[in-house]
């Protein structure tokens, strides 16, 4: 989590080109759209254009490309051939959905740029791919722009890295699906990083950290089963998640009063709503959910429904814990897990 305090030091740090602070933290300048290492030999940039991240998956996210001069996906100080030649592939084409095969065409052997990413920047090219490709569709929500539908319509067909990206997850141009149901989605800066909100005016049908495993797919099948297009915006819903979620990360609430469209088959109602009533600060194990709901040997069935909730923290799948203690998954990782099982027990 990155604090004023941070803010500052980073900064200083920025101008010094100090190189301890090297892969502590990336820089992005608005007014450029790229972000940075805290030694890129290019001009300052000032400290309110400047946006600071702790990973580099994070400022992708954010839609920052990576710098040319300083590379600030080299870290530290070499890239090999292969990594140039991939991020530059993905910079020509980011909206692009890369595959295995992919890599054939441009020579390249997909293991080998698999480990060697993994090794420099702790993901692999595909996360690399799709953390960009995220940020280009999510980069007007981020901007609350509204804007969208003008780009989304004037020269739709013509290839643009942004509106491929935009409409191949948020879906179509409005103006192309005619009435059909709008949902409007938010940006949420929270303590543990964004979060994307979608809802209507009625309720809300997504909250995820945006750097969640599956998203993509997640917002996809979202789109598909309530025939709904999404454009940037706020709704009456999202305000009311927006304020709840200031409050619980303040430690200041419990339980969420938001509404939620829930989407799911009956067995995975069931289970949500057995997770709702697990107390903030405690914890279960997903046999107890299988046994609470009257399906004692489902735990399997209960595990997949606990991954397949699409609503972060609301629904509060990080309480749901192996038998033997050990945290077991979450789509959100671990990290955000523990730190959010502690939350609740210092909370209460
Ligand atoms: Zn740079």
């Amino acid at each position: 989590m990155i604090t004023a305090e941070n803010k500052k030091e980073y900064y200083e740090a920025l101008l010094a080109k100090k190189t301890e602070y090297e892969g502590v933290f990336f820089v992005g300048v608005k007014t450029t759209g790229v972000f940075c290492r805290p030694t890129c030999p290019a001009r300052k940039p000032k400290l309110e254009n400047c946006e600071f991240f702790e990973t580099a998956q994070q400022a992708l996210l954010a839609s920052f490309r990576p710098c040319k001069r300083c590379r600030p996906l080299s870290y530290p100080n070499h890239v090999s051939n292969l990594i140039q030649k991939l991020v530059e592939a993905v910079e020509e084409k980011p909206e692009k959905r890369w595959k295995d095969k992919d890599f054939e065409e441009l020579a390249v052997d997909a293991s080998t740029a698999r480990r060697q990413f993994k090794k420099r920047f702790g993901m692999t090219f595909v996360q690399y791919a799709r953390a960009r490709r995220m940020g280009l569709a999510i980069k007007q929500i981020r901007e609350g722009e509204a804007v969208i539908e003008a780009q989304l319509s004037t020269g739709y067909e013509s290839s643009s890295g942004f509106r491929d990206a935009f409409s191949r997850i948020m879906g179509a141009a409005p103006t192309k699906l005619g009435r059909s149901h709008i949902l409007k989605a938010a940006w949420l800066d929270t303590p543990l990083g964004p979060m994307l909100a979608i809802g209507d005016e009625k309720a809300l049908y997504l909250l995820e950290f945006v750097d969640r495993r599956g998203l993509e797919r997640e917002i996809e099948r979202l789109r598909r089963k309530t025939k709904s297009a999404i454009i940037p915006g706020h709704t009456k819903p999202i305000h009311s998640i927006e304020r709840e979620l200031n409050l619980y990360f303040k430690g200041q609430l419990r339980e969420f009063k938001t509404t939620l469209c829930l989407l799911g088959s009956p067995f995975q109602k069931h289970v949500w709503a057995e997770l709702v009533k697990i107390p903030p600060g405690e914890t279960r194990s997903y046999s107890e959910i299988a046994k609470a709901i009257g399906r004692p040997t489902a735990f399997r069935a209960v595990a997949q429904a606990n991954g397949a909730n699409q609503f972060a923290i609301l629904i509060p799948c990080h309480r749901v814990i192996n038998t033997n203690g050990e945290l077991g998954g979450y789509g959100g990782g671990l990290t955000r897990k523990e730190w959010l099982i502690n939350h609740e027990r210092k909370t209460v």
